[in-house]
């Protein structure tokens, strides 16, 4: 299965499913946001994923900031999404709510909602907004849809997206192996792809591919990385690796890891199992406020993943990861762990890229990691 074709190919699958089932398509743009909802009321969620083309438009709209916003809002005005019914923007990101802001304000024929979720997702009062947020949508989206949606529309949907992550979750584990057999470009062109398709269609697709990555042959030794830092829309920094002899053997990104996680537990109260979801998804960088857990969550990817070090990529005018990255840096620090920062642009520079990673590379040997004792090695 080609995921990557399935990425590019988005625009088309989803003008089909739409001509098929007769359906509304609902754009959405933070990774707070409950699919099972849209999913539940007939609709196909679909994440709105950046993709740099010749822009003349956005620095009208959004000066000053990062790509994946100024390509998202150069996509909706151009005329890319004209098919999509909705879109929906979660609390997160201020940079990404222009670009939805935008599409909302330039567009007035397109259903949009603003769905508040709080910065502060530990607080005790967090769940009870969330779920009363989450009810409010879902009233929307019955009043668009025209579809009354029952609990057990709901139990369908829960189960259909739980299933989901529980396949991503297989395939991720494979990624544990000493030689695995499944490269970070392949894993990232399978979430992207999971992101803008009907699920219960992905799901069929997740079995079939995990039924033959299991039976691959272990791969050649590669030095293994972990990716962390801002969300990316395609595999050019994976591929990079890849050229060079190393795998990024895991992430921690909002669309990658981060976004098929956790699942939810099934209460009677099937919004505030959401809710929990939701609010209990390993934290993006802005989120994770109060009771820090990001940083110690990517401590233990980078154990459970054998890393060999750690590739911090951060999108120019990221303020979130900006502001982050001093925690990031910090635990990485403490616990031994090699990684080189550097900060992407509209597009990857890959000569300059390849020339840092490379060096970076170089430093590193597989299989003699801070586990096994690398900064004994070389006398740290
Ligand atoms: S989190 Fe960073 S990369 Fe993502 S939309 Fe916001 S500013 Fe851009």
């Amino acid at each position: 299965m080609d995921f990557k074709k399935l990425v590019e190919d988005r625009h088309e699958y989803a003008k089909a499913w739409k001509k098929r089932t007769g359906g509304k398509v609902i754009g959405w743009f933070e990774p707070y946001f409950p699919e099972e909802i849209a999913y539940a009321a007939g609709a196909l969620p679909v994440r709105v994923l950046a993709r740099h083309e010749p822009d003349y438009i956005s620095d009208k709209w959004i000066y000053a900031s990062c790509y994946p916003v100024r390509d998202i809002t150069n996509l909706f005005l151009s005329g890319r999404y004209d098919y999509i019914d909705g879109i929906v923007n979660v609390e997160g990101c201020q940079w990404m709510y222009n670009a939805f802001e935008v599409a909302a304000n330039n567009n007035e024929k397109l259903f949009n909602f603003y769905l508040f979720l709080p910065d502060y997702t530990d607080a005790p009062t967090s769940k009870h907004a969330t779920r009363s947020e989450f009810q409010v949508y879902l009233d929307r989206m019955e009043e668009l849809t025209g579809k009354k949606v029952t609990e057990a529309d709901l139990d369908h949907a829960i189960e259909v997206y739980n299933t989901n992550r529980m396949l991503l979750r297989r395939v991720n584990e494979l990624r544990r192996m000493e030689r695995t057999p499944v490269l970070g470009s392949e894993m990232m062109n399978l979430v992207l792809a999971d992101q803008v398709m009907d699920k219960a269609e992905m799901n069929k697709l997740l079995a079939d591919f995990l039924a033959e990555a299991e039976e691959r042959a272990p791969d050649k030794d590669r030095i293994r990385l972990m990716l962390i830092g801002s969300e990316t829309f395609d595999t050019g920094l994976e591929e990079l690796v890849e050229a060079l002899g190393g795998n990024i053997v895991i992430d921690e990104l909002d669309n990658g890891t981060s976004y098929y996680w956790n699942n939810v537990f099934p209460m009677k109260d099937r919004l505030m199992a959401l809710a929990l979801r939701y609010l209990g998804r390993p934290h993006c960088a802005l989120k994770d406020n109060n009771w820090r857990r990001r940083p110690q969550h990517i401590f233990e990817l980078s154990e459970d993943f054998n890393i060999d070090g750690a590739l911090v990529a951060k999108q120019v005018y990221c303020h979130p990861h900006g502001s982050d990255s001093y925690a990031v840096w910090k635990i990485l620090r403490e616990r031994n762990i090699p990684y080189h920062y550097f900060e992407r642009g509209v597009k990857l520079p890959a000569d300059e890229t390849s020339a840092r990673l490379e060096a970076f590379m170089n430093m590193l040997k597989p299989g003699l990691n801070h586990l096994s004792g690398w900064h004994k090695a070389f006398g740290e």
